[in-house]
């Protein structure tokens, strides 16, 4: 019997065979990381209901040296969910533990166990006449602890920041088995270094994260989604401004590039533009009031109409009823879903100073197409944040392995570019296994080294999620 082996037993005698899933067919769809390019091996899935199970689970695993992969709903995009290869590690899942244990809308906080989906916790506030802001395409799989371990941001940052800015307090079973609980939401609490902050954006390397406390903010009362055609990025940038002269309504500012949008009416059924006019660029818009006696689409539409006067856009259009705003989302939040479609798509989630954003996304793509005749390279998303996602498909390249051979090349080159204009390059999607070597190949010695002590610091026996965020000392 192997040391995976005998830490299964021990929580199947312990927690019986509903904690240990060793069925392959339980297993198999959750070895492979959302965009399947990443393939692990583990043999079981272990599946505690409670934190107290999770303590004593990683207790058991401490004490037979056997790695645990945290997982919520498996839609990292950096793999950072998916075991390694090697079968040495076992998946930690925590999507049973999906109660919301409170909502206190007087405190503006809710309590929510790491494995409850976002979508269920959207719904569960809204009934209490609040809201929790965040949001992205993945909100019908992704967990409050992945969210919470990624810092993920979405399409709502401009207003209300990432997890970071959301989460008020984290309850994480350690590495050594005890339990953090910061689950007070303390406003004001200085014991010195910030647990829970460290724990935002560790992805799953520090600890287990079991219960989060989320900052709420006022339900609202009506929402206005706009369509708009723009002739540049730098002309997007520029609409932002403006509204955001003229409002403080705006939350979502979604960049779509003309191309992009020819993937999304290919392979999404349904799907089509919702202007009249053909167009380079596209803006999707979100406003909201909470104000009921505020007419928040007439207020955007007026905006709308001046920018257009001004040259701040070429058509626009407003959503004329809450399925119509959807079905505007939908196009933005199928754009992934429409590449993978296409085929070969290398993604970075880059981030550059908001300033340079419209020139580094006109620049980079130039190079990259230069470089590597026959690929489209294409930016979309926050623009707001200079964060956006800059892919590159294989288009017409016939490379044989594309992603293995061509791929990291390609992906270097992006990231160099980016490195250069001074930015990251992971913005909001974590680094998980596929960015880890361009950390250690781009980030500052500083950066590298502070990682490392503290992963050495708390987890010293390297059994969270090995493999992923932190490289390896050398
Ligand atoms: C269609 C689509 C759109 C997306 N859009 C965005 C976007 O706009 N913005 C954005 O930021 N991200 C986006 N993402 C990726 C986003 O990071 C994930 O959706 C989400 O943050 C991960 O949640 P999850 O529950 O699926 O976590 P998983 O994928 O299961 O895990 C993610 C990481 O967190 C760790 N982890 C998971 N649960 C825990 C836990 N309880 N304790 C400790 N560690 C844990 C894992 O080990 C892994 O490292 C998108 C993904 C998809 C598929």
């Amino acid at each position: 019997m192997n040391n995976v082996e005998r830490l299964i037993d021990d929580v199947r005698e312990r927690f019986g065979p509903k904690v240990a899933l060793t069925d392959r067919a339980d297993i198999e769809p959750w070895l492979t990381d959302w965009r399947g390019r990443f393939h692990g091996e583990a043999a079981a899935i272990l599946a505690p209901a409670s934190t107290d199970e999770v303590a004593e689970i990683v207790g058991l695993a401490a004490a037979h040296r056997v790695p645990l992969v945290p997982q919520g709903g498996n839609t990292s995009m950096v793999a950072g969910a998916t075991p390694p290869a090697d079968g040495s590690a076992v998946i930690l899942s925590l999507r049973r533990m999906n109660r919301i244990r409170s909502i206190d809308r007087l405190a503006s906080v809710a309590i929510a166990e790491a494995g409850v989906i976002l979508s269920n916790l959207h719904d569960a506030v809204e009934e209490q006449g609040v809201r929790f802001p965040l949001t992205l395409g993945a909100r019908g799989s992704c967990t409050i602890g992945g969210l919470t371990a990624t810092n993920a941001g979405g399409t709502q940052v401009l207003r209300f920041g990432t997890m970071r800015s959301l989460v008020a307090g984290v309850e994480a079973v350690l590495p050594d088995g005890s339990i953090h609980d910061g689950l007070s939401a303390l406003k004001k609490d200085n014991r010195g270094y910030n647990l829970d902050q460290l724990l935002v954006g560790s992805e799953g390397t520090l600890g287990i994260i079991t219960a989060v406390a989320l900052r709420l903010v006022v339900a609202v009362t009506s929402r206005a989604v706009a369509w708009a055609g723009v002739q540049s990025p730098e002309q997007a940038l520029e609409l932002l401004r403006f509204l955001e002269a003229r409002t403080r309504a705006v939350e979502g500012f979604e960049l779509v590039a003309g191309d992009s949008l020819a993937l999304v009416f290919r392979h999404i059924p349904g799907t089509r533009l919702p202007l009249e006019s053909e167009q380079p660029w596209h803006v999707l818009i979100e406003a909201t009031t909470a104000d009921a006696d505020t007419d928040i689409a007439a207020e955007i539409q007026a905006l709308l109409a001046q920018a257009l006067e001004q040259g701040f856009l070429t058509d626009a259009v407003i959503a004329a009823s809450e399925s119509q705003a959807e079905a505007f989302w939908r196009i933005r939040d199928s754009i992934s879903e429409a590449e993978r479609a296409e085929g070969q798509t290398l993604a970075h989630d880059i981030s550059v100073p908001v300033g340079r954003m419209p020139s580094f996304i006109l620049e980079a793509k130039n190079e990259v197409e230069r470089r590597f005749p026959g690929t489209i390279a294409s930016g979309f998303g926050h623009l707001g944040d200079g964060n956006i996602h800059f892919h590159v498909r294989a288009g017409s390249r016939t490379v044989a392995d594309w992603y293995a051979s061509e791929g990291t090349e390609i992906t270097r080159f992006v990231d160099d570019l980016v490195t250069a204009a001074g930015g990251s390059i992971s913005a909001e999607h974590g680094i998980g296994q596929m960015k880890i070597d361009e950390l250690e190949r781009l980030a500052p010695p500083g950066r590298i080294h502070a990682l490392q002590a503290i992963k050495q610091a708390l987890d010293p026996l390297g059994l969270m999620n090995p493999g992923k965020l932190v490289p390896l000392k050398r």
